[in-house]
């Protein structure tokens, strides 16, 4: 008999990748492709199933090797009920998802966030490995937090644990688009840094607005005001994690999004201003590192989701 494998998938606004893994985590095969969210769920689930048997067929497997579907994505949902409340990304508003995606794929689907998808997926095969407690930042278009206790994603009483993002370390400063003022996102994600930059009038080297990337090449190459820039956001993350960290205690808090690729230039200052916000019994127990999966989080995430629910469901595994 071949081994047991899921499917997981991770919708992002522009993409989906989605792949055949198994329940030991090695992935078979896996896809990307376009997610054209304005098509509608319904195309979407279609494109989907297209997608998961052409996978199927490459990885060699059979359907009934196939427990669970596990699916990732952004926005406010409803995971009890299998429900999308609204997706920002994807325009979509009370959705059904997981009932449109078991009546065309015929298994039982989990989902979750992305945040939380990412963590999961970082907690089992990334920076977060052989955790107990893994406190999960994605620095991207804002700040989203995961939290793995035990191996399991801690959701709280309405899937809202983790959402660092929106504690308030600066009362009054710049509005959130959870409409509320100074949260973390506002001033330590990476449309921070860059809003940052252009109130700094740093620019790119083409004259228009210096990206992530170009500010920290700015800082490295000694420009004065895109290191203050860079200083500027991790002080801010810094606050955050430590608030964090203090309810928390995590053993690893793993830092992941397009940031981490400036390497140590981040995570030297950070973990510098990670100590100078939390005890010191917690810093000091906690380590602070990059994240190593990259864009493959999401999708590994997702797959674990499915194996964990499969596992719930048959305690066989
Ligand atoms: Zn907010």
């Amino acid at each position: 008999m071949s081994e047991q494998v899921v499917l997981g998938v991770d919708v992002g606004g522009t993409n989906v990748k989605a792949a055949i893994v198994s329940v030991s985590g090695e992935v078979m095969t896996a896809v990307s492709y376009p997610t054209d969210a304005e098509d509608g769920p319904e195309r979407f689930v279609q494109r989907l199933y297209e997608q998961f048997i052409k996978l199927l067929q490459k990885s060699g497997c059979q359907l009934t090797d196939v427990l669970s579907v596990g699916v990732g994505l952004a926005g406010f949902l409803d995971v009890e009920h299998g429900y999308i409340e609204e997706a920002v990304n994807l325009h979509w508003r009370n959705v059904a998802i997981v009932q449109l995606l078991s009546e065309s794929l015929h298994l039982p689907i989990y989902l979750d966030n992305d945040a939380n998808i990412a963590a999961l997926g970082e907690a089992w095969q990334g920076a977060g490995q052989n955790a107990k407690s893994v406190l999960c930042v994605t620095l991207g278009t804002g700040v989203g937090g995961g939290i793995v206790l035990d191996g399991q994603i801690y959701r709280g009483v309405s899937t809202m644990a983790g959402e660092i993002g929106h504690i308030t370390v600066k009362p009054g400063g710049p509005l959130c688009n959870c409409g509320r003022h100074g949260c973390l996102e506002t001033l330590a994600s990476a449309t921070a840094l860059v809003n940052m930059g252009v109130a700094h009038g740093l620019h790119s080297p083409s004259g228009g607005t210096a990206n992530a990337e170009e500010i920290f090449a700015l800082a490295k190459a000694g420009h004065r005001d895109a290191q203050q820039v860079i200083q500027e956001l991790v002080n801010w993350l810094g606050v955050g994690l430590g608030i964090a960290a203090n309810l928390l205690n995590p053993d690893k808090i793993v830092i992941a999004g397009g940031l981490v690729n400036a390497g140590d230039a981040l995570m030297d200052p950070l973990r510098a201003s990670f100590a100078a916000n939390a005890l010191q019994r917690v810093y000091r127990s906690c380590e602070l590192l990059p994240a190593t999966l990259g864009s493959r989080a999401g999708m590994l995430g997702a797959a674990r989701l499915a194996i964990q629910g499969a596992a719930l469901e048959n305690s066989v595994l």
